[in-house]
């Protein structure tokens, strides 16, 4: 009997299950590189479309897990030594934690984690997990690859149109009963015609070029891999050997590269200072990836004409943390890849990697980040260990 220690954000503070919004989600049963959507045998413990990331939707496992006479614990409680997180892991043998609520596992968790075989990223991001501590201890570390790329590249064209036009405030003039249309659109642009760079164009942000590609933006992207000449040539790209060649020539810049020990801090004063003034700064890839305070400088000082994003670090953010209410931002709780569409999908692909663990069958390998004691599959070609 194994047990299972999983994370999960709190329920709605309106109580759980909430009223839905909808009856239904369309059904996505592949994405756009030919990966099909997860495939467990199921049954699912759920209906897609309901709220499963959050305490009491438990990813719908519970079943299944108890069938096969598993112990599964969800919790919210993650942080510190006395949370239920870090009573349990001492003999957990499998830990499924979400980026938006992230369980860390430090090399110090991973220590007194003795039983600790597997760990579980419902969602994409492993990096709440010290990487190569778990390959030294021989801990798989798996994620649902492609479960909510589209989820967040559809956040993020959502972001860019929302600075640019500077909607949010707009919004905020006529729900407090205001009418000063000059307030609103004296920071108000088309985006049509600007340049927008995305700093890695893996899964999310390749998505986000061609979801951005009909508003007739000028498009740029780099990356250590290049795109091929047919993907390059179909979205008029850009080219840039490196990030900082691509800041200077962009408007927009959307962050989407993983974030690892030479990738933290990368987003720094100096690169602020090779942007054009007034440009715009998108991140829904890690919190961690920019320096906190160098935002704030960059948005007070005019560098920065807007940031928008949905990570944070650490989470949940302290209610004192400065991206709250920095000028100009357009900041959430970390959303963007748990939408109740995105759930669906992580969700069954949570179970297709248990039902895969327990049934001793290879997992699929895109849904490898470390295995054997080394980065596998994706983890091998997005993260790079110290
Ligand atoms: P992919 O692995 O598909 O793409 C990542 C890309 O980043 C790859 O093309 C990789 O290059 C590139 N890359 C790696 N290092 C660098 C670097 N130093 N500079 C530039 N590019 C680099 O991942 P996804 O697109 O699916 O996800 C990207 C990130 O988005 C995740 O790691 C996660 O942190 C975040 N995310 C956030 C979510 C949210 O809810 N906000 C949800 C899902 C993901 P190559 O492989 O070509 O070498």
């Amino acid at each position: 009997m194994a047990k299972v220690l999983c994370v999960l954000y709190p329920d709605p503070d309106s109580g759980y299950p909430p009223k839905y919004a909808r009856d239904d989600i369309p059904v996505i049963t592949a994405y756009a590189n030919g990966q099909t959507a997860p495939t467990p045998k199921g049954p699912l413990g759920f209906k897609p479309g309901q709220l499963v990331g959050s305490v009491s939707g438990e990813l719908g496992l519970r079943n299944y897990l108890e069938k096969l006479g598993h112990e599964l614990i969800v919790t919210s409680d993650k942080d510190g030594p006395n949370s239920k997180f870090e009573k349990h892991l001492a003999d957990a043998e499998v830990v499924i934690s979400q980026p938006f609520w992230p369980a860390y596992l430090t090399k110090e968790r991973i220590a007194k984690a003795k039983k600790l075989k597997l760990a579980l990223t419902a969602g994409i991001g492993s990096d709440h997990v010290d990487l190569d501590a778990a390959a030294r201890a021989h801990i798989t570390v798996t994620e649902v690859t492609g479960s909510n790329s589209i989820s967040v590249a559809e956040h993020v064209v959502m972001m860019v149109l929302s600075l640019v036009r500077n909607y949010l405030p707009s919004h905020e003039i006529a729900a407090k009963g205001g009418w000063n249309i000059a307030d609103c659109v004296s920071r108000s642009y088309d985006v049509e015609g600007m340049n927008f760079g995305t700093i890695a164009a893996g899964r999310i942000g390749l998505a986000v070029l061609r979801r951005l590609k009909p508003f007739d933006l000028r498009l740029h992207y780099t990356d250590p891999h290049r795109l091929s000449p047919e993907i390059e040539k179909e979205l008029g790209l850009t080219f840039h050997p490196d990030a900082e060649s691509l800041v200077q020539a962009v408007d927009i810049v959307n962050l989407q590269m993983p974030l690892y020990p030479s990738t933290e801090h990368f987003f720094n004063d100096r690169m602020f200072s090779l942007m054009k003034r007034g440009s715009y700064l998108i991140n829904t890839a890690r919190g961690k990836l920019v320096e906190r305070d160098a935002v704030v400088r960059a948005l007070e000082s005019g560098r920065l004409a807007g940031y928008a994003g949905d990570v944070w670090f650490p989470q949940p953010a302290p209610a004192d943390h400065p991206w709250r209410t920095m000028p100009f931002n357009g900041m959430t709780p970390h959303i963007s890849g748990t939408s109740l569409s995105a759930q669906a999908r992580y969700a069954a692909g949570t179970l297709e990697i248990l039902e895969s663990y327990f049934g001793g069958t290879p997992i699929r390998d895109e849904y490898l980040i470390v295995d054997g004691g080394m980065l596998a599959g994706t983890g091998a070609k997005s993260y790079k260990l110290t």
